[in-house]
């Protein structure tokens, strides 16, 4: 194989050689822009799973438990507090699904601020968000207050600030916009959640790893996140959920499993919680599934996520620089917000026969997300994504959307 030259922007990357930190995807792939879907593994998750299986499981069995496996969900929260959610220990753990300790932590905020009986999510939030809330609306009859988000760029503080008053019980927000990568201004809406002294969750499935998150600092009450985008966990890897240090022996999550309960070993007589952050886990941690997390959560804290968040922005300046200046009648337009600091990790492109594109992409080579109506995502996980990666994957996008 002839190597290509080395692109300017990857010859000036600091973070260029992380890069060789991922086991090389296969010749049929061009270009890799769905690392906002699910990350790259790493060799060293490789090595981490291997070693587990052979050296700690194998070898440590049943003591394993008692040696530190069931400190994981604390260990590796706290860790990943640190790296990339602005929160300090204590607050973060890793459990079930994202689904799931949404539904966890959802159902324990509406309970704590009974009788207010308002739930606020937008219109265009994640579909799991919206119907988790559904749910929980229903099962507390509660009632939903949809705010009607923009799908191309999100939700603003006047539109949340329409909505609450006196009987807002819990505000549900993502942090990144899943369809636009619009981010939301986490700082101001909490305040005004707070002012109408209803609690505040955030979705942070598609900033953890690539944005920068200040938890502690902008006063948030709870928060969820997947830990399989930009954290690089694999599929399936469990999420984390942070509670406000101050918050969290005040509510009591639905699901009384006897992990989460006061003392599990003693095996006592009825459900009291755990104190703190313990109280989230219900049943036996995943710890296989969170070798590769423990991996990932690393690599962020070795990168840094400003770097990581400067080279996301350079990753997507360079996606709109170059979509902005082909001849319109490729029919591509940007969707995402133009001003870096509003943007996520990923720029989505409108296409009046999106979804044909985006099969013709795959066909190609060039692994792109789909989203309905009209979307082309293009995401760029900054640790594994070069600027050769991203010149060669939209040269196949130009020339697919010429035909
Ligand atoms: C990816 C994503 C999820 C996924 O939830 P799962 O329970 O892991 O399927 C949830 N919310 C948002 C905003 C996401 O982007």
């Amino acid at each position: 194989m002839n190597s290509p030259a080395i692109h300017p922007l990857d010859a000036t990357d600091p973070l260029a050689g992380y890069r060789d930190r991922f086991i090389p995807t296969g010749p049929d792939v061009v270009a890799y822009f769905d690392g906002n879907s699910l990350g790259r593994p790493l060799r060293r998750a490789h090595e981490d799973l291997t070693t587990f299986v052979e050296g700690t499981w194998a070898t440590r069995l049943i003591r394993g438990w008692t040696d530190d496996w069931m400190q994981w969900p604390h260990l590796l929260g706290d860790a990943l507090g640190r790296a990339a959610l602005g929160a300090a220990t204590n607050q973060v753990i890793i459990g079930d699904s994202t689904s799931v300790l949404l539904y966890k932590l959802a159902r324990a905020a509406v309970d704590r601020m009974a009788p207010r009986n308002e739930i606020v999510i937008d219109t265009d939030n994640f579909p799991t968000d919206r119907y988790i809330l559904e749910g929980v609306a229903q099962e507390r009859g509660l009632t939903v207050r949809w705010i009607a988000s923009d799908p191309g760029s999100g939700v603003t503080a006047d539109q949340v600030a329409q909505v609450v008053g006196p009987n807002t019980a819990l505000v549900v927000l993502s942090h990144v916009a899943y369809r636009s990568a619009f981010i939301a201004d986490m700082e101001s809406i909490t305040g005004m959640v707070h002012d109408a002294g209803a609690l505040m969750l955030w979705d942070l499935s598609h900033s953890v790893g690539s944005v920068p998150v200040e938890l502690d600092a902008c006063g948030v009450d709870l928060a969820v996140g997947c830990t399989y985008k930009y954290v690089n966990g694999g599929p399936g890897a469990p999420a984390f959920a942070y509670v406000r240090a101050g918050l969290v022996d005040e509510i009591v999550q639905p699901i009384w499993g006897w992990i989460g309960r006061n003392d599990s070993f003693a095996m006592g007589q009825g459900y009291e919680p755990a104190a703190g952050i313990r109280r989230l886990l219900s049943g036996t941690p995943p710890i296989v599934s969170m070798i590769a997390v423990r991996t990932g959560i690393e690599l962020i804290a070795e990168a840094g996520i400003e770097r990581i968040r400067e080279k996301s922005i350079a990753l997507t300046s360079a996606t709109i620089e170059a979509v902005d200046a082909w001849p319109a009648h490729l029919w591509l337009q940007v969707a995402s917000p133009r001003d870096p600091s509003a943007r996520g990790g990923h720029v989505t492109l409108r296409h009046p026969k999106a979804r044909e594109l985006n099969d013709q992409l795959w066909a190609a080579g060039v692994l792109t997300d789909y989203r309905a109506p009209d979307g082309i995502r293009i995401g760029l996980a900054p640790l594994s994504t070069s600027f050769g990666e991203l010149d060669a994957g939209l040269a196949v996008l130009r020339e697919l959307a010429s035909k």
